[in-house]
């Protein structure tokens, strides 16, 4: 297990990708961005620069294999799903942005206000079920990397009881801060 975890982000990666068959995807590691991130755009899993700095912290190592497996979930989601999730989130920036605009010239707008609200809402649904999705899906793909690696299952299973409580720690600040600049607009618009 030890010698896993001391393994490279991009070679963890790699690994993964294969074990899940989706080798197209291209890795690069993220300098300047703390969190990783798959973007579908452009087929491309970033992994934080993070986890190759601190190496020596056993709960920074732990954490690596989660979150690569968690970006690798995302690479194998629906890519209809994806776009819809883009183009909504950007459709609910543009009309927010809109409305603002309107409302400080006076103008009333209601009917566009009620059409932010429905796709501020599926935006936050259909982001919510990726993340849901991806997060499951990630404790299942670290199990069968583990097991690939010839870890035995009590370790497996050990280990995956850890993640499951890590997840249960930080999913609400997680989930928080997905949606946190979503809810302050809302707010706006409920206030203005
Ligand atoms: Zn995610």
């Amino acid at each position: 297990m030890k010698n896993i975890l001391e393994k490279h982000s991009t070679e963890i990666c790699k690994d993964i990708l294969n074990i899940i068959d989706n080798k197209e995807v291209k890795i690069e590691i993220e300098e300047k961005n703390k969190s990783s991130l798959y973007v579908f755009l452009n087929n491309t899993i970033y992994i934080s620069d993070k986890f190759n700095k601190n190496k020596d912290n056993e709960k920074n190592k732990k954490a690596k294999l989660l979150v690569i497996a968690h970006e690798c979930a995302h690479s194998i989601q629906s890519k209809t799903i994806q776009i819809l999730n883009f183009i909504l989130s950007n459709i609910e920036l543009i009309m927010f942005f809109i409305i603002v605009v309107w409302r400080i010239f006076g103008k009333g707008l209601e009917i566009i206000s009620y059409g932010y609200f429905v796709v501020a809402l599926i935006s936050i649904f259909i982001r919510f079920y990726l993340e849901l999705n991806a997060t499951v899906n990630s404790i299942k793909i670290v199990a069968r990397y583990l097991l690939s690696n010839k870890i035995n299952r009590k370790e497996v299973k050990s280990i995956v009881s850890y993640y499951k409580k890590e997840l249960f720690k930080t999913t609400p600040l997680f989930v928080l801060s997905l949606y946190l600049f979503k809810f302050i607009r809302i707010g706006i618009i409920i206030l203005i």
